[in-house]
């Protein structure tokens, strides 16, 4: 008897921010279902991989790029943007100046890379941290910038807690699907 042979999907899935966003913490929650509370600052480029099972003859492999904030709009960002398949843009729920910022983000992503079938690059915006007390934008504020900035969707997100980190690469990783 034969196997069937699964199908098996590799997606590249840029992770961009300013530094201390909570972008490593997130890839580490979502890949290991693990939380660190001490800074350790991501240099160049932190590499993840992680592998979902979505149907009995799908597998989705994940490579999650974690790229350091002060790379913002270097040269060293094509670089890394080439040949993605999704994006996270994430901010700190608890910090004013968060969203001119994600503006930089998105540009600086839209205006270098592109999906594989021409289209722009999907990217869901994601507000960190919201386990904190604090918060600098209104559900409303995000509900309207998403829309005006292309994004593709946006929720408040924990690292910290776990709160939405597998819905929300759920939910990107089916538009990448849905776009293959
Ligand atoms: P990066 O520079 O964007 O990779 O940020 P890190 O993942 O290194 O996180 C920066 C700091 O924020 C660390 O001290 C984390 O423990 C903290 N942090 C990250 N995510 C969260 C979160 O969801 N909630 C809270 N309260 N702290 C977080
Ligand atoms: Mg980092």
């Amino acid at each position: 008897d034969t196997y069937p042979v699964p199908d098996e999907k590799l997606f590249k899935v840029l992770i961009v921010g300013d530094p201390t966003v909570g972008k490593t913490s997130f890839v580490q929650r979502y890949v290991q279902n693990t939380f660190r509370k001490d800074y350790k600052g991501t240099v160049g480029v932190d590499f993840a991989l992680k592998v979902v099972r979505t149907s009995e003859n799908q597998t989705v492999k994940l490579q999650l790029w974690d790229i350091a904030g002060q790379e913002r709009f270097t040269w060293m960002t094509r670089v890394y943007y080439k040949d993605s398949h999704g994006c996270i843009i994430m901010f700190d729920l608890g910090k004013d100046n968060s969203l001119e910022n994600i503006i930089k983000w998105k540009n600086d992503v839209d205006s270098k890379c592109k999906a594989p079938d021409g289209s722009p690059l999907p990217c869901i915006l994601l507000a960190n941290k919201c386990d904190l007390p604090d918060k600098q934008v209104t559900r409303e504020e995000l509900e309207s910038f998403h829309k005006q900035h292309n994004f593709i969707g946006w929720t408040e997100t924990s690292a910290k807690e776990g709160i939405m980190v597998n819905e929300s690469m759920k939910f990107l990783m089916e538009i990448m699907l849905r776009r293959e």
